[in-house]
């Protein structure tokens, strides 16, 4: 966890969020999508190996999502009442990925709640989803909108989308399409990762077998979501993922690609990633920064994508703690308009699943979405 200083002043190593104006909070990494051994196609991976691994890792926060439909909707009798299922230091979701004929969906909250009544209703029509959703309080993700067990419900159902699932990156490009496609059609959509790891490292030497290899290549953190919280509470960080105060890292050793602006001059770069804002007319200066975790000397490729297109590309050389780039465009008055960002360049190294740098390939990092004229009544 990284604590934010809100004193104005020039970002600096020591406090790189401090030019935040007027907004405390806190920056915490986690996995919003994890199988256990409750899920029956998972292998060596029990929730204290997860937690473990977690905590030892430094992280903040997990989801542990197992498949709902191998316990017939029983999580609460089965992951969420499994002794391990605790840690001194991880906020842990209840939650559990709801396992139905037109996709999967994960489902979370910062207590627990009555899961049972989701999966009993999964095949229904989404106006009951989203009134039961309401009635429960709880937050529904969609996942892998373009994989295999897609995402098949309304986008009107879900409070965030897993833009970035598992370490393998290139087959979620269809999915960044479709979160562009939503955002584009006036939705405020939090974009988040998940590693979706199924099997733990095997420990003893034993028969190497597939799942023996994929522990090696996708883990907890493969990719990792950062969230900007106003503090480290279940329902502060479900709300900011909601609003896409967050940005996704293909591993915790990458740098975290933050993303602001400017846009009443005032100076200070004091909108951030989720915020909507309504343009004055006059050019808004925008800016980039790696925050940590960059591969010394490395050139990174900063892509923007402006309304599903791509409107520019920089690079920029990494620094150790941070590194800004900034360029100046004029969003349109009276029509909306996003602006996200991509960053390419050389995976840091991940020991503990050392083989997942190869997976990612060049995709290190994607910012959540700056709006513009936005309603946020749609
Ligand atoms: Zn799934
Ligand atoms: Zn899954």
């Amino acid at each position: 966890m990284e604590t934010f200083s809100p004193q104005a002043g020039s970002a600096t190593a020591e406090s790189p969020n401090s030019i935040i104006a007027g907004r405390q909070g806190v920056w915490l990494k986690g996995d919003w999508h994890l199988h256990s051994r409750h899920s029956t196609d998972s292998t060596n991976n029990p929730i204290a190996r997860i937690i473990d691994f977690a905590e030892k890792l430094g992280f903040d926060y997990l989801a542990i999502t197992d498949h709902d439909v191998h316990v017939r909707g029983d999580v609460a009798n089965h992951t969420w009442s499994d002794p391990e299922f605790k840690s001194d230091s991880l906020l842990l979701f209840y939650g559990a990925e709801l396992t139905a004929a037109r996709g999967h969906i994960n489902i979370l909250s910062e207590g627990p709640y009555d899961h049972q009544r989701i999966f009993d209703a999964r095949d229904r029509r989404d106006w009951d989803l989203l009134a039961l959703k309401r009635e429960l309080g709880i937050h529904m993700s969609a996942n892998h909108p373009s994989t295999k067990n897609h995402y098949g419900y309304s986008f009107d159902l879900a409070d965030s989308v897993e833009i970035w699932n598992s370490s393998v990156w290139p087959k979620n490009i269809p999915g960044l399409r479709i979160w562009d496609d939503m955002l584009l059609s006036g939705r405020m959509l939090g974009g988040r990762g998940g590693s979706d790891a199924h099997h733990g490292p095997v420990e003893r030497p034993g028969p190497v077998t597939p799942q023996a290899l994929e522990a090696t290549a996708n883990y907890v953190g493969t990719p990792t979501t950062w969230v900007f919280a106003r503090e480290k509470t279940g329902r502060a960080v479900l709300d900011a993922m909601a609003r896409g105060h967050a940005s996704v890292s293909a591993n915790p050793f990458n740098p975290r690609v933050e993303f602001y602006a400017d846009p009443f001059g005032s100076g200070v770069p004091d909108m951030m990633m989720g915020d909507n804002v309504h343009p004055t007319g006059a050019p808004v200066a925008f800016e980039i920064r790696l925050i940590g975790g960059t591969v010394p000397g490395a050139h990174y490729k900063i892509n923007i994508v402006k309304n599903r297109e791509l409107f520019d590309t920089f690079f920029l050389t990494a620094d150790s703690h941070i590194s800004v780039a900034r360029f100046t465009d004029t969003p349109a008055l009276a029509t909306r308009t996003y602006y996200r960002v991509e960053v390419e360049g050389p995976q840091s190294p991940f020991s503990l699943v050392p083989n997942a740098m190869a997976q990612s390939g060049s995709m290190v990092a994607l910012s959540n979405p700056l709006y513009f004229n936005y309603d946020p009544n749609f």
